[in-house]
């Protein structure tokens, strides 16, 4: 990417990054934007996984929906709205079932993630992103496949890779904020603090307090292809009872039928606590691998038909997801946009309610929308 200047850079085109350049571009806020996204697409944690060899299939391989812990109200009401009008959300009502530890079904466990509304991303859930993102798109620029490693000012301007200067920067993740990512990276000191010293902006002092409290939360999604079969409606999630979870070390499973009735299954596994580096991860993912796998037929007892289909069902591969998971409180308003650094952050984590959801995550973008552009 050759060198520029920019009014804005944003690191992260998950959905917080791409409801918030969508949201400044509402408010008709004229500066120029780049976006920095580590991976190939939008979407991050809401994103769809396709397949060089197969391009019909799609797969939610993150969240399968974006959850709300109570109806929206204010702009969240109002952005929802309009892309439930657009077509590119639509009201969650799948079938959602629980499981227990003994393999049988049965009335879905309670859980933050199903206690409110929900919507679906149509026709899957990286559309949300990619709609946010095309909204935003005049004066955008986006740089996939760039996963930002240090921080740096210089006369008072951001400094990021492949010669980006901006005059303000915005962090939709916590890795560059976090002290985790020292244990998990090998870096020497937390990215925003090396660039800007403790002092400068009492704003940015308090905020990466207050993200030091944060824990990580690590998922191992194991995405499996069922071969196409006559089946009954299935259910969209099956959310494993808390006894069951710790049983089988495992959260839920999503179904998605593919094009041509085939079946896409993600489980989502829970993580054990062994520690990750980038040393230990590929041996980490094959050994998730082979856990989940050796789990499955127990887990899909009240489905037989499915059942019966694991020795032919194709493993596409383990993603492993880590993000901060939100404290009960959220982080207080005043601590997303620290004017002294011109620096600020959004993302779920921001949120309260003690689980990262997508609610958070857009809440957070047009909350710091706001602050940025008044
Ligand atoms: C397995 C799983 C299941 C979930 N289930 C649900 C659910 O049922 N309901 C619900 O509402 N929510 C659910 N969630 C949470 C939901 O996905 C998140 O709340 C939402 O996607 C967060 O969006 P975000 O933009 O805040 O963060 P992210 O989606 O994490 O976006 C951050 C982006 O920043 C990029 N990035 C980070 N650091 C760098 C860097 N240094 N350089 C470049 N790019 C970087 C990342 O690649 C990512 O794309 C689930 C999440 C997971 C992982």
């Amino acid at each position: 990417m050759p060198g520029k200047d920019v009014d804005l850079a944003v690191i992260g085109a998950g959905l917080s990054g791409c409801a918030l350049v969508a949201a400044l571009r509402r408010r008709d806020w004229q500066g120029t934007i780049q976006i920095l996204e580590a991976g190939r697409g939008p979407g991050g944690r809401c994103a769809t996984r396709r397949r060089r060899d197969d391009p019909l299939w799609r797969l939610d391989h993150g969240s399968p929906t974006l959850s709300f812990h109570a109806a929206p109200r204010g702009q969240l009401l109002e952005l929802m709205t309009s892309l439930q009008q657009r077509g590119v959300v639509r009201v969650d009502d799948d079938p959602v079932v629980g499981l227990d530890h003994l393999g049988t079904a049965v009335e879905a466990p309670e859980h933050p993630l199903l206690q409110g509304p929900r919507w679906r991303g149509v026709p899957n859930m990286a559309s949300v992103a990619e709609i946010l993102l095309s909204d935003g798109a005049e004066g955008v620029d986006v740089g996939f496949g760039e996963r930002i490693q240090s921080l740096s000012k210089v006369d008072g301007c951001w400094l990021l890779t492949g010669g980006v200067h901006a005059a303000k920067l915005i962090l939709s993740g916590t890795l560059l904020a976090h002290p985790r990512s020292l244990a998990m990276l090998g870096w020497r000191d937390v990215p925003l603090r090396q660039a800007v010293p403790e002092g400068h902006d009492p704003v940015l002092d308090a905020a990466l307090e207050w993200i030091a409290e944060l824990n990580a939360s690590i998922r191992w999604n194991l995405m499996l292809e069922f071969p196409a079969a006559e089946h009954d409606r299935l259910p969209r999630q099956i959310w494993l009872t808390p006894r069951a979870q710790s049983h089988f070390g495992v959260e839920r499973m999503v179904i998605q039928v593919q094009q041509c009735n085939r079946i896409g299954l993600v489980i989502h596994g829970l993580d054990d606590g062994v520690p990750i580096t980038p040393e230990t991860q590929p041996e980490l993912l094959k050994a998730q691998e082979q856990r989940l796998l050796s789990v499955l037929p127990e887990l899909l007892r009240p489905w037989p038909a499915l059942q019966r289909m694991v020795p032919d069902a194709r493993s596409l591969g383990v993603m492993r997801w880590g993000a901060a998971q939100p404290l009960e409180q959220g982080m207080p308003t005043t601590l997303q946009w620290c004017p002294q650094a011109n620096v600020g952050f959004c993302g779920d984590w921001i949120a309260g309610h003690g689980f990262g959801m997508a609610e958070g995550a857009l809440q957070s973008a047009l909350d710091l929308a706001e602050s940025i552009d008044s």
